[in-house]
Formats: C-alpha cells, structure tokens, sequence
C-alpha cells in the first residue's frame, strides 16, 4: 500500500497536478520501480528544492525520482517568491557543436524556452548551448522544444565541459537546479569537432598510429582518420579493419565509442598488441565534420543542391559528398591488397530503444558470435555500462517499421518537417550494404555491423556515461582482436 503525502511549502506557491502524478491512484501498482513526482511553481514563487523522505535520491530537478517501495513518506517541495534582482540569464551557442535559437527568456520567473535549429533541414534533434547567469543553487525551467523522437532523454549538463551529469526530467519542460553561475547543456554528451583535432595532438607521437586528413569537407575541415598498426610488420600481410562513426552529427555517442577503440588499439595492452600485428585499423570519429561543427542533426539532410543527402544513404556509386567519395576510394584501394576482418559503422539511435547491431548484409550467426565476444568482454572489465542484450536486425526497414517507436512520419511522431518521407532517395544504400555488395567485405567470414549505440540508459537501466561509452569501444577493441585470433585458425564461426 503507497503512503506518500506530497506537501507545498508555503501553501499555494506550488501546484501538484493529480494528472501528472498518476501514482497517487490507488490503481496504480506498487512494483518497487521509480515513480516520478511532479509540481510546478505557482502565484509568482519558483521552486527551491525537496526535503523530507528523499532517501539517497537525486534532488536537484523536477521530477523528483523515488523508488516506489510502498514505506510511508512525507514530502515536502519548496518555493520562493520570485526576485527582480537576480542576474541576467544568456545563452549561447556561437561555438564548436551549438546549436540553440533562444525563444523566450523570463528574468523573473527563470524560464528559458529555446529550440533547436533544423540546419540542412533535418530533424531538430541536436541542441547545444551554455546558459550563463545563474545564481548558484536556483532552479532554472528550460524548455527546448525539441523534435520528441528523440529528444526525451534527460538532458546532459556540465560546469566544465569534461564531467557531465543528467537532468532530473525526462522530457521538457525541466526544472533543473545548477550549483554555478554558467553550464554547458546538451541533449547528450558532447563530442565537438575539436575533440577530434585533440585526439590528433594526443596521439600524435604514438609509434602505432598514422594520422591523416581523408579529405576536407564541404566547408573546408579536415575529416581526420587514424591508422593503426606495428610499425615492425609489414602492412601487406595484414587483415584491414575499417571503424567509422558520426555519419549522423547528433549521434555524439558513437564518436565516444570510436575513441575508445583507437585509444584501446593504440594502447599497452598484450592483446592490443597482437591485433596491431595481425590487423591494420582505421578509425573515423567524425564523418559529418561539417553538421558536428555547426550543430547540424545530420539524419535525414538535405544538400544545397536540395538533393536527399543523409551521410548513410550516400554510398552509391556516386556519393555527394567529399568524405563517402574519399572513404569508398580508400576502401576500394584497401581492397586490391587486403583481405578485410570487418566493417563497423557506429551509430546511436534517434529514439530510445535498447542496443542493436544491424548485420542484415552478413551472416547473422557470425553477428551474434562477434556480439558474445563483445559482451563477454563487457562483464569482464566490469564496464560501467552494461550489454548483455543486443536486436540483431536483420532487415531493417521492415522491423524498423513494425517498431512503432517513430520511424520517420510515422502516426505517433509527427515532425516538423515532413519531406523525407516523400522523397528518399532513390538509390539509397547504407555503408555496410555498399561494403558488402563491392566486395570489400566477404558476409560469410568477417564483418558488417552498424552498431547502434545505446543514448539514454544501459540494458540494466543505467544511465549511460562517457567512461560507459569509452569501455564499449574498449571492449571492441577486444572482441576484434578475439575474432582476429579465431579466424586465423578458422574457427571464427560459431558450430
Ligand atoms: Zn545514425
């Protein structure tokens, strides 16, 4: 039996709207999950906080999240008039990766309402900025107004760019309670352009890796690659393995998971080692560098030609853009003299769903085989992120369709821009398909994954974190260099 008393301190500055709270019904069952408490601020006050039964939780925001265990509580939500002389609020996005159109501001009332702008005409679902002015420890309302696809993830916030944290809400609009006067928001944890030319410094004098430019973008950044391999064996011998991510700019996530793979191959470790002399590898952080500089979405684009030009679609026999030109040339290149190991292009989903990897152009039993590799190496380093589970798809379009999570102008979803789902292109082809019908990648024997990385919560439920991300692509590492070993001895398919 749930005994919560939620109580409004002082009385009428706050409201707790009944449906919002759907587990004050005496139907609504008690199963030990979160509930979430909701209340607003009301008659010219602003919310300050919670206090009374809030156990270990995290108070910092609306809602308050409890685990809804059925023990007596007492709740009390705080609020105070709201003053004219705090500082001013401002915010920006005038830097690598922003993106924010301010909407409305009030001063007094610490609301925010911003959105995000649709750059080459894709989906709003990339928002970026800092928001400078607050007096420490007040709660700031913020409402993005974002495409909700993909946006209802509990937002990331950092005072200093490097650790991040959630938002308390799930979905706009939040009321968060920062700590400094300035925080950098994003709708996920951010992976800038910049992050890229600082890996480049980094890694720079290691004596396994070569860095170079595949190309210059549209707006003239380079798209930065790494090769990876010992410099005392001869690179003609060697198997190739080809790691991309950032085909679509919002899908930060997947630049992280790359980095933790170069920086795991590129490491001390005795297996990374053995991977480097049986295997070149390339990795790709960001393909998009154009859409991750300005803060673009990158799904579903559109080019100034206003042709249909989403980086994954593009891998025809004449790609639009500079960098699947120069990536389906240096695969072809590879190819004369490599037999390849895999193909794997990371990606992070645009709604919330659990982990998948797409193999619906190689073999399916060697996609799980490869997977249990992955996870078993996972569980091992005891990754702070979890994958035990993944969906192999292996047609996508149709279960994507059959999903009903919001394929792009499906019913449930409608979006702001509608296009698309008139117009894809005709000749679309995704990197794992192109890769395997050129040749380049035998589907029998090595692979060609789109992995699609989880954006919000782990497959235990878990939130998903940086040091999570870095240990996927660790862990990858791993698994390739396993699948390497197995397949020198022929034994890389599952009995
Ligand atoms: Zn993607």
């Amino acid at each position: 039996m749930r005994d919560i008393t939620i109580k409004i301190d002082p009385e009428g500055a706050g409201i707790f709207p009944h449906k919002l709270n759907p587990w004050i019904s005496k139907t609504y069952p008690v199963n030990d999950d979160e509930i979430e408490i909701i209340v607003y601020a009301a008659n010219g006050h602003v919310f300050s906080g919670w206090s009374g039964d809030v156990g270990q939780n995290n108070t910092s925001g609306i809602p308050l999240r409890i685990k809804d265990t059925g023990e007596k509580r007492v709740i009390t939500a705080h609020f105070s008039p709201a003053r004219t002389d705090k500082p001013r609020l401002t915010i920006r996005s005038d830097f690598d990766n922003g993106n924010v159109i301010l909407r409305y501001i009030d001063q007094v009332g610490r609301i925010v309402i911003t959105e995000p702008q649709q750059i080459n005409d894709c989906t709003n679902i990339w928002w970026h900025f800092t928001l400078d002015g607050i007096e420490p420890g007040e709660a700031i309302t913020i409402d993005t107004n974002h495409s909700p696809i993909a946006g209802n993830c509990q937002p990331v916030y950092s005072y200093d760019g490097f650790h991040w944290a959630r938002f308390t809400g799930q979905k706009p609009p939040y009321t968060q309670i920062f700590t400094e006067s300035k925080v950098e928001i994003a709708r996920n944890i951010p992976y800038p352009y910049s992050r890229a030319i600082s890996l480049t410094d980094e890694l720079a004098s290691n004596n396994n890796c070569n860095i170079f430019s595949l190309c210059k973008s549209e707006n003239g950044l380079d798209v930065w690659a790494f090769q990876v391999t010992d410099p005392e064996t001869n690179d003609k011998d060697k198997k190739t393995l080809w790691v991309q991510a950032r085909s679509h700019a919002f899908e930060s996530h997947s630049s992280w998971v790359a980095e933790g793979i170069l920086r795991w191959i590129c490491g001390d470790s005795e297996a990374a080692a053995k991977l480097r002399e049986k295997c070149q590898i390339f990795v790709v952080p960001i393909l998009d560098v154009d859409n991750v500089y300005h803060g673009g979405a990158g799904k579903s684009q559109w080019n100034s030609q206003n042709q249909p030009a989403d980086v994954n679609h593009d891998w025809g026999n004449e790609p639009l853009w500079s960098v699947t030109k120069s990536i389906t040339q240096k695969l072809q290149t590879l190819k004369e003299d490599h037999d390849f190991l895999g193909f794997l292009d990371l990606h992070s989903p645009w709604f919330y769903q659990g982990p998948e990897f797409y193999i619906n152009n190689m073999d399916l039993d060697l996609g799980k085989a490869f997977f249990s590799l992955f996870s078993g190496h996972i569980r091992a380093r005891n990754n702070p992120n979890t994958w035990d589970s993944c969906w192999f798809v292996t047609n996508s379009e149709d279960q994507l369709m059959s999903q009903d999570t919001g394929f792009f102008g499906g019913d449930d979803n409608p979006l702001p821009v509608f296009r698309y789902k008139l117009e894809e292109p005709a000749k679309f082809i995704s990197s794992t398909g192109w890769v395997v019908k050129e040749g380049i990648i035998d589907p029998a024997n090595s692979l060609a994954i789109t992995v699609e990385i989880p954006h919000w919560k782990d497959d235990s439920g878990e939130i998903i974190t940086k040091e999570g991300l870095l240990g996927f692509g660790a862990c990858l590492g791993m698994a390739a260099n396993d699948f390497a070993e197995l397949s020198a001895q022929g034994n890389h398919k599952p009995k």
